[in-house]
């Protein structure tokens, strides 16, 4: 047997800089093991992870029960493309549909395919059923949004990093305010509005949460006006927030005291990161009949959308947020994190604020947009044995997997806390 090249992170990282596209600007960090909410570099430095893959990783690193529905499944079947039916799909879409409370499921692979799915069910609906005239849809969406990043999504981007020199554009995109409900209504008096495409709080942008009323009246105005509302729940979905999904409708959630927004249930709703629990590229759009029969045979489709693997995943991903009470333990996690860095906001001016819903937090920076603050304070967590990363401006991302307990909770309040008192710009 060929031995092995000892890695080291230096070596690591000196690979990926020759030999991998720079699409990226990683914290010089090696990782070669996970399990629960802990990951260890290939020195064996132990850390808590505090970003989990944004969020895909809610179930913690490598869930028993996940990766070995991962083995057991791929020891059976693993493709067999949409060619021909497998064993899987039917059962995952049935569990899954049950788990939300929709109608139909469409599986994809990766949030930006299933957005991209989201954005041609609006316009198909748009033109069969509300009766826009041919070619005449738009899509509202709004400023700051992240969806992902093919062209029709950055179409949609006013990101100048994400959309420079990658024009023309895909056209029939309005761009409105966040959190702003009079320019929603001003966008919805054009009658050729297929869809509001919305985030129920803005992660990439930097954990904005809209105010209380938002998603709910948001939702209204659309529905007075025959606008799908869809919901990208990539992120905040999958009890990240502290509820199953941030928008909280007609979910199979039994949770008495809701902190989600009730009533909402979206016309559409876009899952993907944390439906696989990070273990395996999963995204799903779903939608009652009413909507999803306008996609007929040959319309749309995956090569590996709804693989067995990525079904056999899903189901027991979802399986596990339900056993382990994981929106319970991000809701109750969140206020405690909250709390405590609120107390470290009134004993450093290096914080301004701290905001988020469940386990989806954020700190601002006091600082300028474009200095190197948050990033040397991620330095400096990381050195601490906590990784997190900025995020948009001066701001800091705490996305912890769900799998947390309170005593982890507190020793990670601990290391931010000694790390932003201690740091000297
Ligand atoms: C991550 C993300 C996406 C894109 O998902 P990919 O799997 O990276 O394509 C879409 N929408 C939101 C809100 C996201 O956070």
């Amino acid at each position: 047997m060929a031995v092995l090249e000892q890695m080291t992170s230096q070596r690591a990282i000196a690979l990926e800089e020759k030999y991998g596209a720079q699409n990226y600007h990683p914290l010089p960090v090696v990782l070669s093991r996970g399990e629960g909410v802990y990951v260890w570099d290939v020195e064996g430095k132990k850390y808590y992870d505090f970003l989990s893959a944004y969020s895909a990783v809610n179930q913690g690193h490598c869930h028993p029960k996940i990766i070995n529905a991962l083995k057991n499944q791929a020891e059976n079947l693993t493709l067999t493309s949409r060619a021909f039916y497998n064993d899987m799909l039917g059962r995952y879409e049935k569990f899954t549909t049950g788990f939300f409370g929709f109608d139909k499921l469409l599986p994809m692979n990766t949030g930006a395919e299933a957005v991209e799915t989201a954005m041609k069910l609006a316009r198909k609906w748009g033109y069969e059923k509300k009766g826009i005239p041919s070619n005449q849809a738009k899509i509202i969406v709004c400023q700051n949004n992240f969806h992902g990043r093919t062209i029709s999504i950055i179409s949609a981007s006013n990101d100048p990093i994400a959309t420079e020199n990658f024009g023309p554009f895909t056209p029939g995109i309005v761009s409105i305010r966040y959190n702003d409900l009079n320019a929603l209504a001003e966008a919805l008096k054009d009658e050729n509005v297929a869809a509001f495409l919305v985030e129920p709080i803005q992660g990439e942008a930097g954990v904005y949460v809209p105010d209380e009323n938002y998603i709910k009246e948001a939702y209204d105005l659309c529905k007075a006006k025959n606008v799908l509302f869809v919901a990208d729940e990539v992120q905040t979905g999958i009890a990240r927030t502290g509820k199953l999904l941030a928008t909280c409708g007609n979910c199979s959630c039994d949770d008495k005291n809701c902190s989600g927004t009730p009533e909402v249930k979206p016309d559409v709703l876009i899952l993907g990161k944390a439906i696989s629990g990070g273990v395996f590229p999963v995204s799903a759009v779903l939608a009652n009949d009413d909507i999803m029969d306008v996609i007929r045979p040959g319309n749309h489709g995956s090569t590996f959308g709804g693989n067995p693997l990525a079904c056999a995943v899903a189901i027991a991903a979802l399986e596990v947020v339900k056993e382990e009470r994981l929106a319970e333990n991000a809701d109750l996690l969140g206020r405690i994190f909250r709390t405590e860095m609120q107390k470290l906001v009134e004993r450093t001016p290096l914080v301004r604020l701290v905001r988020g819903k469940g386990l989806l937090n954020a700190i601002v920076i006091n600082d300028s947009e474009d200095s190197s603050t948050a990033w040397d304070i991620c330095m400096a967590l990381k050195e601490n044995g906590l990784l997190a990363k900025p995020t948009h401006g001066n701001i800091i991302r705490f996305a912890p997997p769900l799998v947390m307990t309170e005593e982890q909770l507190h020793d990670c309040v601990a290391i931010i806390t000694k790390t932003l008192l201690e740091f000297k710009k």
